[in-house]
Order: C-alpha cells, then sequence, then structure tokens
C-alpha cells in the first residue's frame, strides 16, 4: 500500500475537474481575446469560471482575478495594498513569522523599497491574536497580511476579528487563504476581507491557476505587463483550461464542504489519538482550531528528512514542513516562530490528508510512523544521550 499524505503541498485533481478541462484542451481551445466563434466560446467559458469561484466564496464576478497561482495572488495582494497605502503616505505593513514564503519574500522586496514591516511572533498554539495585531497598528500602517491557515501546522487563525480591528484604524487586510478554500468555510463578505488570494492544487483542482479576491474600491496592480485580459490587470493568454478546472474543483469541494470536513476531521483525529502515544513527541498547532486534514508532529532526537525517506519506503508520502524549506537542512521558519528549539523542530513530521484518504490507509499510517521513529531513534546518537541523561528531554 502506498498513502500519499501530502495534500498541504498539492492534491490529486478530481475527476470532475480533469473532465472539465479536456474538452478546452483539444476542442474549444480559442483564445478568449479573440472575436471569432473560437475566442468568444472561450470567453463564455471564462466568465462562467470566474461567477463558479465569486460564488464559492460570496464575492461578485467582478472581484476575481484569476493569476498563475498562490503565490503570485499573495504577490499582487501585497504589492497593490503597499502602492494603495504609499499613495497616502502609509508604509508600514503588519505580517506574521510564520507565512508562506511567497508573502515573507514579497515584504523583503517591499522592505527595499523603503516600506517597513513588523512580523507578529506567533503564539505557542500557532495562532495570531487580533489582540497582537491592533496593538502593532501604527498611524502609517498600510496593510495587515495574516494567513488564513497556516500550511506546516494547520491552525486556523481568526481572521474576521482580524479584518475588524484593522478596519476600525483604516488599514487594509489581506489573507492568505491558500489553505482554507476547499476546507473550511470562506465567505469573504462574513470576513470582510479586502483581499484574499486562493490556488487551485490545494483543493483538487490543476497546478499554475489561482485567484485574487479584491472588493470593489481596491486598486489592483498588475504584477504581469502585457494585454488587456484580466480588466489590465494581469496580460497573457487566459489558461482557460486551468480556469475551468479550478472552478469545477471549488463548486465540487463546496457542494460537499461540511460532508467532507466531517470525514477527514474524523481520519485526523484517529492520526492525533495515535501518534500520540509515541514518547517524546508533540501535536504542534492549537489541538481544536485546526483545518481538518492537517497534523504536524515532532519526535524528539530523530531528523526530519530521514523520517521522510524511511516513510517513503514504507509507502508513506508526507513532508516535514513545507515544500519549499525540503532540500534545505534549516528547521522550518513556522515551527521556530511557535519558539521550538532548533533540536526539536528538526524531527518534524507533517501528515496532511484529503477526502481520497481511506481509514485503511490511515491505519497503514499509524503502523508505519512508529516503526520509523523507534528505528531511527535506535541509530541517533542524539536519542542515545537523552536516555542516558546526558541531555535533558525537550519534549
Ligand atoms: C501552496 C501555498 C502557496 C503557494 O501557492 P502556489 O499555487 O504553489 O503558488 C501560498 N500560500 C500557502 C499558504 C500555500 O499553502
Amino acid at each position: 500500500m502506498y498513502v500519499y499524505a501530502d495534500n498541504a503541498a498539492t492534491t490529486q485533481v478530481s475527476r470532475r475537474a480533469a473532465e472539465a478541462m479536456l474538452p478546452y484542451f483539444t476542442e474549444v481551445y480559442g483564445n478568449a481575446s479573440s472575436l471569432h466563434t473560437p475566442g468568444q466560446r472561450a470567453m463564455e467559458a471564462l466568465q462562467a469560471a470566474r461567477e463558479a469561484v465569486a460564488k464559492a466564496i460570496n464575492a461578485d464576478h467582478k472581484e476575481i482575478y484569476f493569476t498563475g497561482g498562490g503565490s503570485e495572488a499573495d504577490n499582487q495582494a501585497i504589492i497593490s495594498g503597499a502602492m494603495m497605502g504609499a499613495r497616502q503616505g502609509k508604509k508600514h505593513i503588519i505580517s506574521t513569522a510564520f507565512e508562506h514564503h511567497a508573502v515573507l519574500h514579497t515584504l523583503d522586496k517591499l522592505k527595499k523599497q523603503g516600506f517597513e514591516v513588523t512580523l507578529l511572533p506567533v503564539h505557542e498554539n500557532g495562532v495570531v491574536t487580533p489582540e497582537d495585531v491592533a496593538a502593532a497598528i501604527r498611524e502609517d500602517t498600510a496593510l495587515v497580511t495574516v494567513m488564513f491557515v497556516n500550511n506546516e501546522i494547520g491552525t486556523i487563525q481568526p481572521i474576521a476579528d482580524i479584518a475588524r480591528v484593522c478596519h476600525e484604524k483604516g488599514v487594509l487586510m489581506h489573507t492568505d487563504a491558500v489553505q482554507a478554500v476547499g476546507h473550511i468555510p470562506v465567505d469573504v463578505k462574513a470576513l470582510d476581507v479586502d483581499m484574499l488570494s486562493m490556488a487551485a492544487h490545494k483543493f483538487h483542482g490543476p497546478k499554475g491557476v489561482g485567484a485574487l479576491y479584491a472588493r470593489k474600491g481596491i486598486a489592483v496592480v498588475n504584477v504581469i505587463e502585457g494585454g488587456q485580459q484580466e480588466r489590465g490587470k494581469r496580460g497573457g493568454t487566459e489558461n482557460i483550461p486551468g480556469i475551468v478546472g479550478m472552478a469545477a474543483a471549488i463548486g465540487e469541494a463546496t457542494e460537499h464542504l461540511e460532508d467532507d470536513m466531517k470525514y477527514v476531521t474524523g481520519l485526523r483525529e484517529r492520526l492525533i489519538e495515535e501518534l500520540s502515544k509515541i514518547p517524546h513527541s508533540r501535536l504542534n498547532g492549537d489541538r481544536e482550531k485546526r483545518v481538518p486534514g492537517t497534523v504536524n508532529f515532532c519526535f524528539e532526537g530523530i531528523e526530519g528528512e530521514s523520517l521522510l525517506l524511511w516513510l517513503d519506503a514504507k509507502g508513506v508520502a508526507a513532508s516535514s514542513g513545507s515544500a519549499c524549506t525540503s532540500g534545505s537542512l534549516d528547521p522550518s521558519h513556522v515551527l521556530l516562530a511557535l519558539g521550538l528549539p532548533h533540536e526539536v523542530a528538526h524531527g518534524s513530521l507533517r501528515l496532511s490528508l484529503s477526502v481520497y484518504n481511506t481509514p485503511e490507509e490511515i491505519e497503514h499510517i499509524i503502523q508505519a510512523v512508529p516503526e520509523v521513529v523507534d528505528y531511527l531513534r535506535g541509530m541517533s546518537p542524539v536519542w542515545d544521550e537523552l536516555e542516558r541523561g546526558e541531555r535533558p528531554h525537550l519534549i
């Protein structure tokens, strides 16, 4: 048995999404900017997809801008918010230390252009509070950007409360909702955010397509110069098959959201119950305020990388955190932001489930993880020192 438990990195495209896309490769392949019939059919598909995506998050179709994925939507949102602020002389941005690199690196770029950035610390449970945000807001704060669901540990942030605090002080609010859309209810009106990013491949749609929600009144900056596509906010021939796939996937996810959440939460609870029994392990992030599918554990005395390789050999695809940091030996910036010591953060394991996982697969994971942890601890000089009391246990 081989179990795919890395759905926070990317997901399987649903059959419905794949089938919806197919005709847009081979039959309706016109350029949506062309005036002829094939072009107009592509344009109609684009418009229908925009309406479907808007409906899924309770937005208006005029507030949806398709992008080349979650990273691009984050870049575009943050730069737009920064430019709107700069026009009023506001050049301060607030975010958090555990954002995705698409956010953190965009903020680094803005710092070089004279913006000041405050990264809020994250509480040990992996949650940012509205009080922390309120305390950091200054006269010159242009934008607050806080992720909805953390991609490494799965914790949910109180986005509606944070947006309220921002708006009381006249500050724009963006949320990276890439791990939230399609997994938990996302309603832009109820949240009252100004901008929100999403990516199709995190909810069983295709890779390389995403969307930015920007409410009416936001001056969206185009980050890709070119033609007049996306109302002049993103040059380049539209990825019609991808956009159609995204619309199909978001429709499917929102139709079954409650049932899927219940099902996936059940699988996750079984994982937490069993993996918590491993001695000197800890579940990272709040026990309750989490997305259905994602869990992250630290196991003392072992390296995340070896754990992943051995799990792969035993038929489990997992991650040590974000796909972006694997390959480097640095511990995850997310786990360090929670205040975990380096030694502990190194031994992390993220398992992220989807509605395609079965209870049998969860039992397979529950067997494989303790076996691999025991095996690696048996070979670990660090574990040996811990066992002999030459080093204090940190978990
Ligand atoms: C995956 C992810 C992104 C990046 O999305 P891409 O479509 O891969 O560019 C951004 N933010 C979060 C929280 C993510 O999980």
